[in-house]
């Protein structure tokens, strides 16, 4: 049995969920929203996606996964 790719579908390691190139593309991508958080740290996920054209489920992936650290501004921001 062969995994494959959820992205591209071709045969990778099966204790990856995305083959290499895909996970240098997500690579990629996760530089690309440290940065935007990093410039703007108050950023929410939607505002981040609309800066970064990466979808806003990726980005609450990223978040959720512990790699990425960002303000909740809802919580915060006391109106
Ligand atoms: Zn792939």
């Amino acid at each position: 049995m062969t995994d494959r790719c959820l992205k591209c579908g071709s045969e990778m390691s099966p204790y990856d969920y995305t083959c290499k190139v895909c996970g240098e593309n997500d690579r990629d991508e996760y530089r690309m929203i440290r940065n935007y958080v990093r410039s703007f740290p108050n950023s929410n996920a939607m505002q981040i996606a609309n800066a970064t054209g990466i979808s806003v489920s990726k980005i609450l992936r990223y978040i959720k996964n512990g790699s990425l650290t960002v303000v909740d501004n809802q919580s915060r921001r006391g109106r």
